[in-house]
C-alpha cells in the first residue's frame, strides 16, 4: 500500500474510527469518511444536548428512588412469596404510568422457600450458661427437629481446610469462619473468595459427617446483623441445615472455643421448602421507530432476600432501568431500536427469572444486541462496562466525554450478570454501569438492606448514566 494512502487512511481512522479502505477508492471513501465525521459530530452534538437535558432532569426530580421506594414498599421480596408477587402488580402499574409500551408480565415457576416460625441459635458453655447467636438460615436450607440441634462446634476456615483435617467434624456443627480478604481492594473479589462456605458449606459438612453448620456472614463490617443467602445442596449427600451468624458473633464464638473447646452451640430453624408456585417477569419499552425488533435491554430483578427490603439488591436495579426509560420518554427523546426494561424474578434463588425470558415464547422475531444488568446496589457511577470485543468498546469509548459530568471516568470492557447470562450465551453483547463497591456488602442479603440506606442522588446517577448509554446504542446499534 502506497504511502500516502496509508497515511491519510490512518489520519481517518483516527478522527472517525472507520475501518480500512481499499486503495482505489481512496477518493470516493474520503468522501464517504467525511460524511461520516459529520454524523458522528453531529450526532455527538445531539447527544450532548440529550444528555444534559436527562442530566438536569434526572438530578433535580431524583425519580429513581421515588421508584425505588414504590417497589420496596410491599417489604421483602422472596421468591414466591406474596410480597413478590404485589411487587409484580406494582410494577406493572409503574410500567402503565410511565407510559411504556407492550407492558406485560411473563409468567416463571419459581420454587418457593419460607423461613417459617423461628431461628434461633445460642451458645451453652455450662449448665444454665448460655449466650444468643444472632444467625439467619441460609437460603434454600432444611430445618431442624423442633428441638434444636445441639452439638459441638468444629471451627474452620475454609472448605479446603474442612476437606484437610481428616475427620473430627462428625456429629458436630462446622463452624466456617473465614473472613472475607480486607486486603482486596474490590469487595466483589473478596465475596467471590468466601461465598463457596455459603454455597457448598452444608455439603461439605454433610461429607464431614457433620450435623448442620454456621457460617460467617459476608461482610468486612464487624456488627451483629447476619447477612443469608444461597446455599445448595447435592443430591448425592445428606441434607443437613445451615446457617448465618453475624461477624460480631462468630468473633465472638471464636474466642469463646479457644477458652473452652468442648462447648455447646444449639441451633434450631423451621425454614422449608414449598411447593414451586408462578411468578413473573415484567416487561415494558420504549418502542424503537426505526428497528422495533432490535432490543437494548435494562435489567435489574424484583426478589430479593427477606431480612431487609432489598433495596440495593435489587430495588436500585429496578429503579435504575425503569427511572433510565423513565427520563428518556420525558426528554421526549425517540429510539431508533427498542429500550426495554426487565423486571426478572428469582435472580436469588437460581435466575429462573432470566432463563424463562431468554426462551419465551415472545423473544420470537426479537434480536437483543446489548443487555445491561444493573445488580450492585444504587451507588455512585465510576466506569461504564461492555462486552462484545474491541470494536463495541470503541464504539461506546468514542461518546466517554458525555459521561463525565456523571463522574464516569472510563469505559471499560466487562458486563454481565445472572439474568442477563443466558442472552448473552445466544450472542447478545452484555454491559452495565460499574457503581462503586466499597459498602455494598455492608448491606447485601441483610436487614441493613433498606430504602434508607440508598442514596437518592448516587441512585439518580447510575440511571442517568444508562439512560445515555442506552439511547447511544439504541441509536448507532452495535
Ligand atoms: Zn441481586
Amino acid at each position: 500500500m502506497p504511502t500516502l494512502t496509508r497515511f491519510k487512511e490512518t489520519r481517518i481512522r483516527k478522527r472517525c474510527g472507520i475501518v480500512l479502505l481499499p486503495a482505489l477508492a481512496v477518493l470516493l471513501s474520503l468522501t464517504s469518511a467525511s460524511h461520516s465525521c459529520r454524523h458522528r459530530e453531529g450526532a455527538f452534538a445531539a447527544y450532548q444536548e440529550a444528555t444534559e437535558s436527562i442530566r438536569k432532569r434526572g438530578l433535580q426530580e431524583e425519580g429513581a428512588y421515588e421508584i425505588l421506594k414504590k417497589i420496596t414498599a410491599p417489604g421483602p421480596r422472596l421468591t414466591g412469596s406474596p410480597q413478590a408477587a404485589r411487587a409484580v402488580e406494582i410494577t406493572l402499574q409503574l410500567m402503565l404510568d410511565l407510559g411504556l409500551d407492550s407492558v406485560h408480565a411473563e409468567t416463571v415457576a419459581v420454587n418457593q422457600w419460607v423461613r417459617g416460625e423461628f431461628e434461633e441459635a445460642a451458645v451453652i458453655s455450662g449448665p444454665g450458661e448460655t449466650t444468643p447467636l444472632s444467625i439467619s438460615a441460609l437460603g434454600g436450607s432444611v430445618g431442624t427437629p423442633a428441638q434444636g440441634i445441639t452439638a459441638p462446634v468444629f471451627e474452620v476456615t475454609s472448605l479446603d481446610e474442612l476437606r484437610s483435617t481428616g475427620g473430627g467434624a462428625e456429629g458436630k456443627i462446622v463452624f466456617f469462619n473465614g473472613p472475607m480478604d480486607r486486603k482486596l481492594a474490590d469487595p466483589f473479589a473478596a465475596y467471590g473468595r468466601a461465598a463457596d462456605q455459603r454455597v457448598r458449606g452444608a455439603v461439605e459438612g454433610a461429607k464431614a459427617g457433620a450435623a448442620a453448620v454456621l457460617v460467617r456472614s459476608l461482610t468486612m463490617r464487624i456488627d451483629g446483623f447476619p447477612h443469608t443467602g444461597l446455599m445448595l445442596y447435592d443430591p448425592a449427600v445428606a441434607q443437613i441445615p445451615a446457617a448465618a451468624v453475624s461477624t460480631e458473633d462468630a468473633e465472638m464464638l471464636h474466642r469463646m472455643l479457644l477458652e473452652n473447646p468442648s462447648l455447646l452451640v444449639r441451633l434450631r430453624l423451621s425454614c422449608r421448602m414449598l411447593e414451586p408456585v408462578t411468578s413473573a417477569n415484567v416487561v415494558g419499552d420504549i418502542k424503537g421507530t426505526d428497528f422495533p425488533d432490535q432490543i437494548i435491554l435494562l435489567g435489574g430483578h424484583l426478589d430479593s432476600w427477606d431480612l431487609g427490603t432489598g433495596a440495593h439488591d435489587d430495588g436500585a436495579g429496578c429503579a435504575h432501568a425503569l427511572e433510565a426509560l423513565r427520563l428518556l420518554g420525558e426528554a421526549g427523546l425517540k429510539p431508533r431500536r427498542t429500550i426495554r426494561a426487565v423486571m426478572f424474578m428469582d435472580e436469588e434463588f437460581g435466575g429462573t427469572g432470566g432463563r424463562f425470558y431468554a426462551r419465551a415464547e415472545e423473544r420470537r422475531g426479537e434480536k437483543h444486541l446489548v443487555a445491561f444488568e444493573s445488580d450492585r446496589g444504587g451507588f455512585s457511577p465510576l466506569a461504564i462496562a461492555i462486552g462484545g470485543g474491541p470494536g463495541c468498546l470503541k464504539k461506546l469509548r468514542a461518546y466517554a466525554p458525555l459521561f463525565k459530568p456523571l463522574g464516569i471516568r472510563e469505559i471499560i470492557p466487562g458486563g454481565g450478570g445472572v439474568d442477563i447470562a443466558p442472552l448473552i450465551e445466544s450472542g447478545t453483547v452484555p454491559a452495565g454501569v460499574i457503581l462503586d463497591p466499597q459498602r455494598y456488602f455492608d448491606y447485601h442479603h441483610s436487614a441493613r438492606d433498606v430504602a434508607s440506606a440508598v442514596h437518592p442522588r448516587e441512585l439518580e446517577l447510575g440511571a442517568i448514566a444508562l439512560a445515555v448509554g442506552a439511547f447511544i446504542l439504541a441509536q448507532e446499534g452495535i
